[in-house]
């Protein structure tokens, strides 16, 4: 469609060397004409083009000392991106990649995913280049609190509620949340991820791996399959991929490999729940890489660096978990050789361009992200409402709460497939075409604003 390739050119002209960004809302430009050929209101509105424009950018110096009593200058950032549907929500990524480039691929994806899950969420970013690694203790508290000095201002329980992403778990929340408390004198549900005692939701830290699982399950039903006994690939070793590994055993699949930023394991035997707990004591308690789960297990053999790819190893189902870009073309022709049949992504935009152009035009079922991970915003969702009402619902209720959402976000999906006559099968563009729709409603019905 000219106009929408004329809005895209602009939007790259505008946004010089922000490829991610750039990438990101090229893959929702190119699947969304089904619509946009509907009605000329899309563009009249320029909606295309203020949806991806930002409604704010705040960035801003961070400066804490180390234990060494040293300045420490970081960048701190929070991308308030749409706020049509409901007050701004997304993670926080501290990570030294993290860049403005990221930061608004990430909240732009943000948009369509909050859409997806029915609840009243906008969508923000943020984050720093802060590395919490190596760190001690008291550095990320100090930075923690640093970092909530200056944004404080700008978030808020009906403005702005940040969550964790990469670098940014429980600890992380904890600290920040304690420093809004003190700054603001408010103990208010402005940041969700927090612990279980003081205002967290049961299975929030859970959410975004099971509900993966749980979308894949939907997926594999839709061509009569089940996951049990599926042999399984999983990237990363964090959040995401820890309690995405958790459900894949509960529900009877093989999970074979993980990885994280020194390499991956490949365990042939697969893991267990006793492999898994050591895992998760590796990672979030010692804070050390995957290499000595090798050494402890004599199934497992340690893949160092990239030479290699997690993505060669036979399997029926793989869940990129990690970060964006982490499987490029040459994977998904090794996952098309193995006859892998589903992938579904638990990072956000873990395929390239180039990778999902490949797997488009293969048989390997595809679960795009936006649609695929958003168990966590939709807990996060809902960990909101019961800070708003003083209460807290039980697991059970969380856990069924989760299974709907999926089920339903899934729903939406093909629901687009079916109206917009897409290929069978083609979540991306109906994840794309429905939270573009929703999204794209209410800010005409907001006016120009
Ligand atoms: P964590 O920080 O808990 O874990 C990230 C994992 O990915 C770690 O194992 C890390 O390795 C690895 N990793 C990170 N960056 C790189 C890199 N550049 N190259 C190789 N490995 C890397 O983050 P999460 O599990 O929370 O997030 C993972 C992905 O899921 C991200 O894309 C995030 O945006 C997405 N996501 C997260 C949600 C959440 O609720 N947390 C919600 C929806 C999406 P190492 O341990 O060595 O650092």
């Amino acid at each position: 469609m000219k106009n929408l390739k004329s809005t895209l050119e602009n939007i790259r002209k505008k946004n010089p060397g922000e490829n991610e960004f750039i990438q990101a809302v090229s893959e929702v430009f190119e699947t969304i004409s089904p619509l946009l050929n509907d009605e000329d209101s899309w563009f009249e509105q320029r909606i295309p083009e203020r949806m991806a424009e930002p409604e704010r950018i705040i960035t801003f110096k961070v400066t804490w000392t180390n234990d060494k009593n040293q300045v420490q200058v970081n960048r701190g950032f929070r991308v308030q991106m749409n706020s049509a549907l409901g007050p701004y929500k997304g993670g926080l990524r501290f990570h030294p990649s993290t860049n403005l480039s990221i930061l608004k691929f990430l909240a732009f994806e943000q948009t369509f995913k909050n859409s997806l899950t029915g609840l009243p969420l906008g969508a923000g970013k943020g984050g720093a280049d802060f590395d919490p690694k190596g760190k001690s203790e008291a550095e990320v508290m100090r930075f923690c609190q640093a970092w909530m000095q200056e944004a404080h201002k700008y978030l808020g329980q009906f403005t702005d509620i940040p969550a964790g992403d990469i670098g940014v778990g429980e600890r992380e929340i904890g600290y920040l949340f304690g420093a809004y408390k003190k700054i603001t004198n408010r103990f208010e549900g402005t940041l969700t991820g927090k612990g279980i005692d003081y205002g967290g939701s049961h299975l929030r830290p859970e959410a975004t791996g099971y509900g993966l699982i749980h979308f894949a399950q939907n997926m594999l039903e839709s061509i009569n399959e089940i996951l049990d006994k599926k042999v399984c690939l999983v990237s990363g070793a964090g959040n995401v991929s820890q309690f995405a590994i958790e459900k894949l055993l509960e529900e009877g699949a093989k999970v074979v490999a993980f990885s994280d930023s020194s390499g991956f394991i490949h365990d042939k035997d697969g893991i267990d729940e006793e492999k898994l707990a050591f895992l998760k004591n590796l990672k979030n308690v010692k804070r050390e890489g995957i290499e000595l789960y090798a050494n402890k297990f004599k199934s497992a053999k340690f893949y160092k660096g990239k030479n290699k790819s997690l993505w060669e190893i036979d399997a029926d189902c793989a869940f990129p978990c990690a970060t964006q870009n982490e499987v490029d073309k040459e994977d998904v022709k090794a996952m098309v050789k193995n006859k892998v049949m589903l992938l579904a992504e638990g990072a956000n935009m873990p395929l390239n361009q180039e990778a999902i152009d490949a797997i488009q035009t293969s048989k390997i079922l595809y679960g795009p992200g936006k649609a695929s991970n958003a168990g966590g915003v939709a807990i996060s969702g809902l960990e909101m409402t019961q800070n708003r009402m003083g209460r807290q619902w039980s697991k059970l209720e969380m856990e069924q709460e989760l299974r709907i959402m999926m089920r339903n976000i899934h729903t939406h999906c093909i629901d687009s497939i079916r109206q917009y006559e897409l290929k069978e099968g083609d979540y991306l563009t109906g994840a794309n075409i429905y939270g573009f729709k929703k999204v794209g409603k209410a800010m005409i019905a907001q006016g120009i604003v």
